[in-house]
């Protein structure tokens, strides 16, 4: 089964040539016990290394099972290792972080066997050594006769034809190299055992055939052979492998037994995934951020089609395309702030725009033109708006001291009625932004809404503005601040009135509400000391300024004039993670009321007046020229046929893309209507910081990826260390068959393995450090959980972790996969 012709091997030692075999010619039964005996150097280890498979010859041929192995490759010899051969050495070469069992399992990983059948094999052959009381122990709990049965059994445990033993008993006393000798004998029964020894006795009292050497030739054959020539078998191929199960567990006890160095080298590349992460976590939070502000702002300032508005977007781009253009030295000087902003003003001005917005518009919005759909609902909401000044005086008492030491009813003309905000046609648009906290939300013309912040507070002068609160002075309500009871409950808070075009203008020589005649009405309130009015007005700056500036309707406050009354019947609250609301006016009304004025509107005097005169405003005598200017002017007077206003309310940052894509369309196809323009201010600013954070965390990521290359140098130069000395098991796991690829197997393993408990510290790190940064982060911005990592951060990072590692484990992992194991098995 094996024959030997005309081996040599030549050893290249620098200059010089050592024969260490010298022609060796051999031919070996299936079954005998050969001693092979010799002087120290003679070439005896050689020799067995060689038929083994462990070492290569120079020349001559190795026949296997009657094969040449002229042309084997190493996966060839590897495979003949595992499945035909068994080793034992004269220093055990076990793995030492293994338990008996486990080393001689190993053997037959490497052989691919399944596991209950391992098991079984590996206790069978621990038994047939006479070790079954020992499977569980380490290497270290055994004396050197029980190792080196432990070595026999796993030489034998995958029932190999032959066993080749280097100097079984050379670190034996003699009575357990009686031991050893006797079970090798009862081995060499049914296959081959060749053995090398020292010991000329137990060579002739134990061997069948004896093999004397010399200086790489043999002397001597006891029992010479000559085998009948054998056909060429086919050899069986089953290749060996190390299975990942092997090489991770193998991996695992070589990390268990080095726990410091491996905790701390996790932790030192984990402190890079942290890095990150963290800035990961931050880059997340912050675009979730921006996206959230974009979507709360677009709800407040929309993308806005009107008949009249300022476009931001070219004067913010302005502003910072002329700073970078300074920055970049097309200008010396840097720009001073006056210069900045004179930029941007000359800018905002030529971006005023007016809008015809046509029926033609309004039409391609709701059925589209052509073949073009029109604008799916179903991503963008839009609010089509007829936005009219309304007249609206509310009954206030006004405190007119000195002149009066009670305060005084007048019904001043609510200025900003214009300014109140529309709510939105549906009402789940207002729920995402805001919730009811008292009353019920309006439903009719007549019906208002009171709009909080999410403090449940109204600015001093927003409420003065409108005419709450400030001049509502109550002898019973004069503590700073209401209950919402309070507000729905008392008129004198909640109450406005409006008064319709032929009341408030008249019908026949139009004129606005005029300035009140405080005299008249102080008179008839005045309960106390009697001055001239002239003399107060003089003395007395502040009602002088009351008197100048207020715009009263002029009708008895304490008559009641027909107006139509309307109520707040409901008070919202802004919710908490939102920045900026819808309602901008801490007074809305349903559209309902627009469409009421606008139908009581179309009838009256003024606007028929309006609609017969051409060119000139009916009330203030200005020219209105063009078809723009006379919507204006007809609004102004409470009516409108078409919208004065549409806003788009994107759902999401994508159907915004979609929707200034549908816009920019109509231009294109509107033929010989006129052009609309629309406005985005906000997403001018958003696309701004979007840049910018963009570049700073590009920035983060490229100096934290700085820690990630030192460590992954570490874990390279960990690995070599670890390779240095783990070289004994390299070269036990190649003597068992294991292929130069499992070799590499099991340091990549181990090097992904600390990749990999480097990503979990990490991200473990990394959401600890999390909770006090989301604290701080809740605390500046008002958004809870501000940093945060995707579930696909965390598989990148553990992945990206382990491959790192694996890659930087790669080169020293190749350099252990190259070592002879012949050497190998030599290093102690
Ligand atoms: P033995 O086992 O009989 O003591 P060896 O087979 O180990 O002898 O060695 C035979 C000769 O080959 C010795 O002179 C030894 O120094 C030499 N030798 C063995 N291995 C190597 C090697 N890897 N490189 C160079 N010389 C070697
Ligand atoms: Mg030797």
């Amino acid at each position: 089964m094996i024959k030997l012709k005309n081996i040599k091997k030549i050893y290249q030692i620098e200059e010089r040539k050592l024969n260490a075999l010298k022609g060796i010619s051999l031919d070996m039964r299936k079954s005998e016990f050969v001693c092979v005996l010799g002087p120290s150097g003679c070439g005896k280890t050689t020799l067995l290394n060689i038929i083994g498979g462990l070492d290569r010859y120079s020349s001559g041929d190795l026949i296997i099972d009657g094969k040449s192995t002229k042309r084997f490759t190493d996966e060839d010899w590897d495979t003949y290792r595992s499945r035909k051969v068994g080793f034992v050495f004269q220093s055990y070469n076990l793995i030492s972080h293994q338990t008996v069992l486990e080393n001689v399992e190993t053997a037959l990983v490497i052989s691919g066997i399944g596991r209950e059948e391992r098991r079984k094999m590996a206790i069978d052959a621990l038994v047939k050594v006479g070790l079954a009381e020992h499977l569980r122990k380490t290497p270290r709990q055994l004396s050197g006769g029980e190792m080196q049965r432990v070595a026999i059994a796993r030489a034998i445990v995958n029932n190999p034809q032959m066993i080749l033993a280097d100097e079984p008993t050379g670190a034996l006393d003699s009575e357990n190299s009686v031991k050893i000798m006797d079970l090798l004998k009862e081995i060499a029964k049914d296959r081959l055992v060749i053995t090398v020894t020292h010991n000329n006795e137990l060579a002739e009292s134990y061997a069948t055939r004896i093999i004397r050497m010399k200086d790489g030739e043999i002397l001597e054959d006891s029992a010479p052979y000559k085998s009948a020539v054998e056909e060429e078998k086919k050899e069986e191929k089953r290749k060996s492998f190390m299975p990942y199960s092997l090489a991770t567990k193998l991996s695992l006890k070589n990390l268990a037994g080095k726990k410091v160095r491996t905790a701390l080298t996790s932790i030192a590349s984990s402190i890079a995934i942290v890095g990150i992460a963290l800035v990961l976590a931050c880059t997340n939070g912050l675009n979730y951020f921006i996206d959230k502000i974009q979507m709360d702002t677009m709800s407040s300032i929309p993308i806005t089609v009107s008949s009249k508005s300022t476009n931001y977007a070219p004067m913010i781009e302005g502003i910072f395309g002329y700073v970078s253009s300074t920055a970049k030295g097309e200008n010396k000087q840097a720009p001073t702030n006056s210069v900045i902003i004179n930029h941007a003003l000359k800018n905002m001005q030529a971006t005023e725009i007016t809008n015809e917005i046509s029926a033609h518009f309004t039409n391609y919005l709701e059925n589209g033109i052509g073949n073009k759909k029109g604008l799916d609902k179903n991503r963008v909401r839009y609010d089509a708006v007829k936005n009219v000044t309304k007249n609206v005086y509310k009954k206030v008492n006004v405190e007119v001291y000195p002149i009066s030491k009670v305060s005084c009813p007048l019904n001043i003309i609510e200025q900003n009625a214009g300014s109140w905000s529309c709510l939105p046609p549906d009402r789940y648009i207002l729920d995402e932004q805001y919730h009811l906290v008292a009353g019920k939300y309006p439903e009719s013309a007549t019906e208002l809404l009171l709009v909080v912040d999410k403090n449940s507070a109204i600015a001093d002068t927003v409420l003065a503005k409108h005419l709450i609160d400030v001049y509502a002075v109550d002898e019973n309500l004069g503590k700073g601040y209401y209950t919402y009871d309070e507000i729905l409950t008392n008129p004198i808070i909640n109450e406005y009135n409006l008064v319709l075009n032929d009341d408030f203008y008249g019908t026949e020589n139009f004129s606005t509400a005029k300035k009140v005649d405080l005299t008249s009405h102080i008179e008839t309130f005045y309960r106390g000391e009697v001055k001239a009015l002239e003399d107060i007005l003089k003395s007395n700056e502040y009602i002088k300024e009351i008197y100048n500036s207020i715009r009263c309707y002029n009708v008895d406050p304490n008559k009641d004039d027909g107006s139509i009354k309307l109520k707040i019947v409901g008070i919202v609250k802004l919710n908490d993670d939102t920045q900026y609301g819808m309602l901008t006016s801490p007074i809305a009304y349903t559209s309902a009321l627009n469409d009421f004025v606008i139908e009581k509107s179309y009838n009256s005097a003024i606007v028929t007046a309006q609609l017969e005169k051409d060119g000139v405003n009916v009330l203030t005598g200005a020219t209105v020229s063009g078809k723009t200017a006379l919507n204006n002017t007809l609004s102004s007077f409470g009516y409108a046929e078409l919208p004065t206003q549409i806003k788009f309310y994107p759902r999401t940052i994508k159907d915004k893309d979609y929707l200034l894509e549908f816009l920019d369309a109509y231009n294109e196809i509107n033929g010989d209507n006129p052009d609309i323009t629309y406005t985005d201010n906000v997403g001018a600013v958003i696309e701004l910081v979007r840049v910018v954070v963009g570049g700073v965390s590009a920035i983060l990521i490229a100096l934290t990826a700085i820690s990630l290359v030192v460590s992954a140098i570490m874990i390279g130069i960990i690995t070599y260390v670890s390779v240095i000395e783990r070289t004994k098991e390299i070269g036990i796991l190649r003597s068992v068959g294991a292929r130069k690829k499992d070799v590499v197997r099991l340091f990549v393993t181990e090097t992904g393995m600390i990749g990999f408990i480097a990503g979990i510290c990490g991200l473990i790190l990394t959401l600890l450090v999390c909770i006090p940064l989301n604290v701080i982060m809740a605390n500046l911005t008002g958004v809870t959980g501000f940093v945060f990592l995707y579930w696909w951060n965390f598989i990148a990072l553990i992945v990206g972790s382990s491959l790192l590692t694996v890659v930087a484990g790669l080169i020293p992992s190749l350099l252990a996969s190259k070592q002879d194991p012949v050497k190998a098995l030599r290093s102690e």
